[in-house]
């Protein structure tokens, strides 16, 4: 490790100019590095992401991003042990260790396979279906996103150097942003060892990740409408961002994930003999002991039905008795240090406010027995389990930042909902019952003041991922008290970072914009079938139009019989004629697309080599037997994939009958091959 702290900017490697803050180890208390970002030029910094960085990440297609954090998220896979190493001197165990380091590169992994199976091959994405705005079809609506000019600013906290970084870049990345990373300075060591890891591999294209060791200086300055900063930490710090004139005045959205008293409740079903109550109490120990507690997602008050009081704070301080805290390195060891010897004072400080209505019933704040370490040099802290008094009100207020919980009883199911909602809006909290009713009732009582619940019983608890892991594919982030913030959510994240326009025009317009065709656009119909087109000879709208068939009852009688869908509509004339939607005898549904797919499919081996599914299939007019129907099928979409010969086209298909009446419309989804064959 470096004697000081190097910041990344403007494509090199940059040192602080005053010598710099020490960073101690926080089981050893020796120096680590120093840290500084004095003398850095945050002007350049910033205009380095702008005019290097998001032309670059906006010249590939998302799925030519995702490609990349795949690549990314394979490097820094391999190199994991390093990172191990490294996170010791933060305080952290193997495990704890896991949840930020592999968390962070399982993150990027997920967001590598979300931006290829839910964005496009392109670099606008599109919101929800096209709106009819006239009525001939001439003017229509269409939502859509596009990255933005802009600059995508982080700035993290202690206690995720790596998670922190990977879960807020991997998004942004995605959406055509370049980062600007800010770690918390206690532990930015970890995260700089990462960054120098990415920028050595030369994966990410240059530009689009800086880092800042130290102090954020005068970054928000620089930062304008078409930036954003997603910021975790204290709400302290929160409220700071919030009124900065860049904020206030030039429009850079804010994202904040703050402090958090998430809870965890209880059932009142559950019985001292039920499974339910050691998972319970199980998830109340690792959340408080995972990290030592420092995790936005710990269990801080412990909600629990009084008459079964006593013996959950026995379970759970049995439970704690059986964690060794100590250096991290030590295999026996379940509990590392805290990060800083000034994160132990403030945690003492917290307890000391919580003491005020409530009592401790478990652990010694001023002493702990330390395994392979120093107790004071390290920032060790004992398991804190306490018990609030009847009427508590710190327990809603005071976030301990460590091994610290607080017990809380209630009397009805109401009273828990109303002790959780006085946490005025939580990262998660956790129900544990087997009671479908419990659940509902208490989960739609929780939901307007939390990003997330987990529900935990027997049938779930093998598979669940516990309280504590934000997931990149669930929504991070709570109300009011928690910042009022929301992170990952798969592609949810992506799309908070761009720019969604509703945009108004004629079809043919908008197929031109969107690079995908729009309903009521032109068809291009060149005498050659699609089918013997290869990937790389089709184009936007090019279509076939089919002979017409009539449907005849025979049809009807044969495909009812065949299939075993005998169902009365098509089989019982006298119900058929009294069913309000039909009047008599229809086609199956089934049918109609079976006869359309007879109609449009050119029969030859060629380079269409499978249909893999169908998509928005709506039938919209009956067919009768002695109906006439025809095809339209036109190329809606092409996507290539990367890694195959081949790629995937979205037809658009339209089924009409003599009337012009459409009968039915679906998009087919083939695989074609990029080559003719
Ligand atoms: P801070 O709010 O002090 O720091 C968070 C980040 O903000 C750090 O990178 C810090 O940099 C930076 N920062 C501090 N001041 C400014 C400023 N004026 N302008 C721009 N950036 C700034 O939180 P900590 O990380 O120290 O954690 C302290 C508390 O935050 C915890 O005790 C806990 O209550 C809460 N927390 C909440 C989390 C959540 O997700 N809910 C997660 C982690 C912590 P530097 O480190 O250089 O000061």
């Amino acid at each position: 490790m470096s004697t000081q702290l190097e910041s990344y900017v403007a494509g090199s490697w940059f040192r602080g100019t005053d010598g710099g803050e020490p960073v101690l180890d926080a089981v050893t208390g020796d120096e680590v590095t120093r840290v500084s970002s004095h003398g850095l030029d945050f002007a350049a910094l910033v205009a380095h992401a702008r005019q290097v960085g998001g032309p670059a990440i906006q010249a590939l297609t998302f799925h030519e991003r995702a490609t990349l954090l795949k690549q990314l998220a394979l490097h820094l896979g391999g190199r994991k042990d390093d990172f191990y190493a490294v996170s010791l001197r933060t305080g952290a165990t193997r495990r704890d260790s896991q949840v930020d380091i592999d968390g962070g590169i399982g993150t990027l992994f997920s967001y590598a396979s979300k931006g290829k199976r839910e964005l496009p091959d392109d670099t606008v994405h599109l919101d929800g279906a096209l709106e009819p705005l006239g009525k001939g079809g001439a003017f229509v609506g269409q939502h859509l996103y596009t990255s933005r000019p802009g600059v995508a600013v982080q700035i993290n906290a202690f206690n995720f150097p790596v998670w922190g970084m990977l879960e807020k870049l991997a998004p942004a990345f995605l959406a055509g942003l370049p980062s600007i990373v800010k770690p918390g300075s206690q532990t930015a060591y970890l995260t700089e060892a990462v960054v120098r890891q990415i920028i050595a591999s030369g994966i990410l294209p240059a530009g689009s990740l800086q880092l800042v060791c130290g102090s954020a200086g005068t970054l928000l300055d620089e930062l304008g409408e078409q930036d954003a900063v997603a910021f975790t930490g204290s709400a302290h710090t929160a409220a700071i961002l919030r009124e900065h004139p860049a904020v206030l005045h030039r429009g850079v959205r804010l994202g904040v994930e703050a402090d958090s008293l998430n809870c965890s409740i209880l059932g009142p079903d559950v019985t001292v003999e039920d499974p339910e109550l050691d998972l319970f109490v199980k998830g109340v120990v690792t959340e408080m002991t995972v990290k030592a507690g420092q995790k936005c997602t710990a269990i801080r008050r412990v909600i629990v039905p009084e008459p079964i009081v006593d013996a959950v704070v026995d379970a759970i301080s049995a439970r704690l008795g059986r964690i060794t805290v100590g250096d991290p390195a030590d295999q026996s060891v379940r509990m590392g240090a805290l990060a800083s010897l000034g994160q132990r004072d403030e945690v003492r400080k917290a307890i000391e406010a919580l003491r005020t209505s409530a009592d401790i019933v478990y652990g010694d704040p001023a002493r702990v027995d330390v395994v392979g370490a120093d107790a004071e040099r390290g920032a060790f802290l004992s398991p804190v389990l306490l018990r609030a008094r009847p009427g508590a009100a710190e327990p809603h207020e005071v976030e301990p930042f460590g091994p610290v919980a607080t017990v809380l009883t209630y009397g009805s199911v109401h009273e828990a909902v109303e002790l959780a909602a006085r946490g005025k809006g939580s990262l998660v909290a956790s129900l544990i019952t087997h009671d479908p009713q419990v659940a509902r009732e208490v989960a739609r009582g929780l939901a307007p003041w939390h990003g997330r619940l987990l529900i935990l019983d027997r049938d779930d608890a093998a598979e669940s991922t516990g309280h504590g892991s934000p997931l990149p594919m669930l929504v991070h982030g709570g109300p009011g008290r928690a910042g009022g913030g929301e992170e990952l959510g798969g592609i949810r994240a992506v799309l908070h970072h761009m720019q969604r326009t509703a945009v108004q025009g004629s079809p043919d317009m908008l197929t031109a914009i969107t690079g995908r065709w729009t309903t009521g656009s032109r068809r291009v119909l060149d005498g050659v079938h699609p089918f013997r087109k290869s990937l790389a000879e089709l184009r936007i709208g090019d279509t076939i139009e089919t002979a017409s068939r009539t449907v005849t009852l025979d049809d009807i009688d044969h495909f009812a019989e065949f299939t075993g869908d005998t169902f009365y509509a098509h089989t019982d004339p006298e119900a058929a004629a009294a069913n309000p939607f039909f009047g008599g005898i229809v086609a199956h549904g089934y049918l109609v697309v079976s006869l359309a797919a007879g109609l449009f499919v050119d029969p030859d081996p060629g380079p269409v080599l499978a249909n893999f599914g169908v998509d928005r299939l709506r039938f919209l007019t009956p067919v009768k037997a002695g109906d006439t129907i025809w095809v339209s099928l036109t190329v809606k979409q092409l996507t290539p994939r990367s890694s195959a010969d081949y790629g995937e086209v979205r037809w658009d298909a339209t089924v009409t009958n003599q009337d012009d009446e459409q009968v039915a419309t679906y998009d087919v989804l083939t695989l074609v091959a990029k080559d003719r064959r």
